[in-house]
């Protein structure tokens, strides 16, 4: 079978992902006062490995007050900015010494391989926490001369004030749980707000051990808090605690929507990171010994199961066979097997009801008439296995074109010009992110100020970086994270008039 061989796990890393692990409330572990616990599985077998704690709302109650009490009376919002950032930097340093060990947790749960878990979950981790850090010091206000037009005679001048927003609610998916928890916490730990974490139900473990080494790191008891548990009711009553100020969300579009919809009416503020249908766009002229690789990592990078997947390929009709039997040949070449493996190219998915669920795509897609040109079938071993599907033939309106996926399969469709094809990619509901493999400027200059998405790539798919806001169009999301937009919406702004 294609289980993952344990004996490759540091010593540490069994420990981590074994036996029972709790809550993490007000700096210490805490025992879920239902006493109700949920099995962790390792996809690449489907058994058990671990245990966590199924948080309900008087767990989650805990937490925010932890949190809340943290924010107004801990010593925290007495800290400098520079104590602060000094904290973020130290637990920084404390992920990098066991960065091997935290990729091999995230790639015992989530299935996801470990090269991948390293360089994202463990060291972009790392990366973003610096990068937030130097933030912690830069954050002003402003001051300005007032006109007061109606006030003659008088003088005033004002200012801005930037004031951390409060308690924080951080709700993360399972694709890259160590690296979601981190973005939700960095700005968080600058601004000097608290956060109550909520994990994907799949993939606990690194928020969990994120939790014990931010305590390990000095930063005060309640700052960071994590709770367990299932999105219907850990998920639900952290949305809904009145002593939360602002949600922090990613994660599909249809919970977005719930969350956007509890937290409205309660005024709360938001930030929804939601799903997405990115196109990929191969001009004539492309590069196409960049661009076929290129199309072939966008969609099988983390094996599909990104919010930024190149999951719609457009390619030039005069050089669509060529790029889609490039991409089959990628894809026929890697090999699977389980995430521990540094020799394997595809893990299983994160979970056999996810596995399943991507093939029903496929499936459907045939059933629209498309058809398969590669792949799309489960490998025979108790793992959530499956291979990469491309399919051809697809109308705009089939399910294949227009749904989130999440998961390996690409559907390939040519295009004559610009004109033509810029309907289709802009024909979903999405807007998360879009690609172009091409030299020549105009065309995309033109692509760059037509295509719907919060992001663009050219001659790249999938590039992020902390510098950068990173944030949906459309259905894809409402606000941003990362870069300076991220960290702003952690702020309150107070405006002072002051009469001279
Ligand atoms: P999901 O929406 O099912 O779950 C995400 C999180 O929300 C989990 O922690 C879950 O427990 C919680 N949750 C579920 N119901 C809830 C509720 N009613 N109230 C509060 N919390 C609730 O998503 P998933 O399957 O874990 O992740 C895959 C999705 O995440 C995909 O749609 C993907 O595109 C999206 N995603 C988006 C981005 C982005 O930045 N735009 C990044 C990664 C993943």
């Amino acid at each position: 079978t294609l289980a993952n061989d344990y004996s490759l796990l540091s010593d540490a890393a069994r420990a981590f992902a074994s036996g029972r692990r709790e809550l993490f409330i007000d700096g210490e572990w805490r025992a879920p006062r239902a006493g109700r616990y949920r099995p962790v599985i390792d996809p690449s077998h489907g058994g058990a490995i671990a245990e966590v704690a199924e948080a309900d709302a008087a767990d989650v109650d805990d937490a925010v007050r932890a949190a809340r009490r943290a924010f107004e009376s801990g010593p925290w919002p007495a800290m400098r900015p520079h104590e602060r950032e000094a904290l973020m930097l130290k637990l920084a340093e404390l992920i990098a010494a066991e960065a091997a060990t935290i990729a091999q947790i995230e790639t015992v749960n989530s299935g996801k391989l470990i090269q991948n878990t390293r360089l994202f979950d463990a060291d972009f981790s790392v990366y973003t926490l610096r990068y937030m850090a130097g933030w912690a010091t830069k954050l002003h206000g402003k001051t300005m001369e007032l006109s007061v037009p109606y006030l003659p005679g008088a003088r005033f001048s004002g200012f801005t004030r930037l004031q951390p927003l409060g308690v924080v609610a951080g709700i993360t998916p399972w694709n890259v749980p160590l690296c979601e928890a981190v973005w939700k916490l960095a700005p968080v730990l600058a601004t000097g707000c608290t956060i109550v974490l909520k994990p994907a139900e799949q993939t606990p473990l690194t928020t969990l051990r994120l939790a014990e080494l931010c305590a390990e790191a000095g930063i005060p008891a309640g700052v960071v808090n994590v709770v367990t548990g299932s999105g219907a009711v850990a998920g639900a009553a952290l949305v809904e605690h009145p002593g939360v100020d602002k949600i922090n969300f990613t994660g599909s579009t249809e919970v977005g929507r719930i969350i956007a919809g509890s937290a409205g009416p309660r005024l709360k503020k938001y930030n929804l990171e939601l799903g997405g249908k990115s196109p990929v766009v191969i001009a004539a002229d492309a590069d196409l010994g960049a661009a076929i690789p290129g199309a072939a990592w966008a969609i099988l990078g983390n094996h599909g199961q990104n919010c930024c997947a190149g999951s719609r390929l457009y390619v030039h009709r005069s050089i669509f066979d060529k790029v889609v039997e490039g991409v089959a040949e990628i894809a026929a070449s890697l090999k699977i097997g389980p995430g521990l493996d540094p020799s394997t190219g595809l893990g299983p998915m994160v979970s056999h009801a996810h596995r399943d669920r991507v093939l029903g795509y496929v499936e459907r897609g045939v059933a629209d008439g498309a058809s398969l040109f590669f792949g799309g079938e489960a490998v025979d071993d108790p793992g959530a296995y499956l291979r990469p599907a491309i399919i051809v033939g697809a109308r705009p309106t089939d399910a294949v074109v227009q749904e989130e996926i999440f998961g390996p399969v690409l559907v390939a469709t040519p295009f004559d010009d610009m004109d033509g094809v810029m309907p289709q990619l802009n024909g979903t509901s999405f807007g998360l992110g879009a690609s172009i493999w091409s030299r020549d400027f105009d065309l995309i200059e033109d692509f760059v100020d037509r295509v719907q998405a919060g992001t663009v790539w050219i001659n790249n798919h999938n590039t992020l970086d902390l510098s950068l806001p990173f944030g949906g169009w459309k259905q894809s999301g409402v606000g941003h994270e990362l870069g300076e937009e991220g960290l702003m919406s952690h702020l309150a702004i107070k405006a002072g008039v002051v009469r001279r």
